[in-house]
């Protein structure tokens, strides 16, 4: 909601934490960050560092309810702190093997020499996120919900719902980082993303180090995966647009493995960013941005470089710098999510041309799997070069 008034009209139930009045800036958080999962906490934590006051308001538990694989790039440990990869990791992946139908089907290998990625306790890496917005003095509140913006000239006013009844707070700005369905986004009027995937996840117990991770392209337009979690057992999963059954194909799946799965979890995953992020006072990063892969739709590592980009960018006292922001994760990710749409295109050849790409284009790799401009890279072109050497 945006109010060109300086008085917010909130409801008189409404306790109000701090003063409504533009002038009483003493009162005012410079950013209140809503949803606490990796930008949220990453943007709090950078913030907080920078010597801002800054409030982050999560509606749930942090990490809960679960709806990641947690399957990241090893550049993950840059953005963690002491002891993270030693409480965190799960196991480590060398590449993927492509079907183009169920677990019986072909597989076509693509993978690297060294470690191209790592599987994670999702859970407990929100939490470590969490800890280190904390340590820097961000103000993270769990049991927060948000469920009203107004955006002043000079300010913006939060309600959210605690475990005290309703509470309102103000910032100088409003860091919209609560995921795909963003209330943020719906209150301040910004666009949606293009697409909304539905994931659903679920877990075996069997223990599995194997290094390479499956993936199916037999939903419509996008795949199923089984990532071995090293202890931690088996994940199964898939992701499609509305409209497939969903279900259907992950039953398919699990049938096709012939094993139990138990913990059955499901999420959105967006992918097509809109054209715009910002306001006057506001700004999204992560899902509710759609700062995604369009050919995977991880967005863990996309929200976190967004994330710093917002807190290299943004001054809460120069609303102007929002601009700075919107160009900066752009010019960073655009080409990025660009060529990840054209990857995923392929997800959706007919088969027999699925067969022959694969077929061809299988082996040794150099491409890190955050950044597919890397396929014009010096390491991808070595390694395309070494199969030849063989
Ligand atoms: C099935 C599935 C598998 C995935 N696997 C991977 C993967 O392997 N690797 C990868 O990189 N990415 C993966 N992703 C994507 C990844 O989970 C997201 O890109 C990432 O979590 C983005 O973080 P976020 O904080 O923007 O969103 P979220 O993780 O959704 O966090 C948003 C937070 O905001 C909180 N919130 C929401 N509304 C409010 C409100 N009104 N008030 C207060 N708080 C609120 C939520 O409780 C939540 O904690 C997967 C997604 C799905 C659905």
């Amino acid at each position: 909601m945006t109010s060109p008034e300086d008085d917010a009209g909130i409801g008189e139930t409404v306790s109000r934490s701090y003063l409504l009045s533009g002038e009483n800036v003493a009162d005012m958080y410079d950013f209140v960050v809503v949803g606490v999962g990796p930008p949220g906490a990453r943007f709090a934590r950078r913030a907080a560092e920078d010597g801002y006051d800054v409030l982050a308001l999560e509606k749930g538990s942090i990490g809960e309810p679960l709806a990641c694989s947690g399957h990241v790039s090893t550049d993950v440990w840059t953005f963690t702190g002491e002891g993270a990869r030693e409480e965190l990791f799960q196991n480590e992946i060398y590449g993927a093997r492509f079907h183009v139908g169920g677990p019986h089907s072909d597989a076509y290998p693509f993978y690297k020499r060294d470690v191209a990625s790592n599987v994670v306790d999702r859970v407990g890496l929100d939490r470590h996120l969490a800890d280190l917005a904390r340590e820097a003095g961000a103000d993270v509140r769990e049991g927060h919900t948000v469920t009203a913006v107004t955006e002043h000239r000079d300010r913006v006013a939060v309600v959210a719902n605690g475990p005290d009844g309703t509470v309102e707070f103000e910032a100088k700005m409003l860091a919209g980082c609560d995921g795909p369905r963003s209330r943020v986004r719906d209150e301040l009027g910004l666009p949606q993303p293009e697409e909304l995937l539905h994931g659903v996840l679920a877990f075996s117990e069997e223990e599995d180090h194997q290094d390479f991770v499956d993936v199916h392209l037999t939903p419509p337009t996008f795949f199923a995966w089984r990532i071995p979690r090293g202890e931690a057992g088996v994940e199964y999963g898939l992701a499609a647009p509305p409209g497939v059954q969903v279900t259907k194909h992950f039953e398919e799946l699990i049938d096709g493995y012939e094993i139990d799965v138990s913990h059955r979890c499901s999420g959105a995953i967006p992918i097509g960013p809109p054209d715009r992020v910002t306001t006057r006072r506001a700004f999204l990063v992560g899902d509710a941005a759609a700062q995604t892969k369009p050919f995977t739709g991880g967005g863990i590592l996309y929200s976190m470089t967004s994330a710093d980009h917002a807190a290299r960018e943004i001054d809460p006292d120069r609303p102007t710098t929002l601009a700075a922001y919107e160009r900066a994760w752009r010019d960073d990710l655009e080409r990025e999510q660009t060529l990840g749409r054209w990857i995923r295109r392929a997800y959706s050849l007919p088969e027999p041309v699925q067969r022959l790409g694969l077929g061809a284009l299988s082996g040794e790799i150099g491409v890190h799997m955050d950044r597919p401009t890397s396929l014009a890279s010096p390491s991808h072109l070595r390694a395309l070069l070494s199969r030849f050497r063989r």
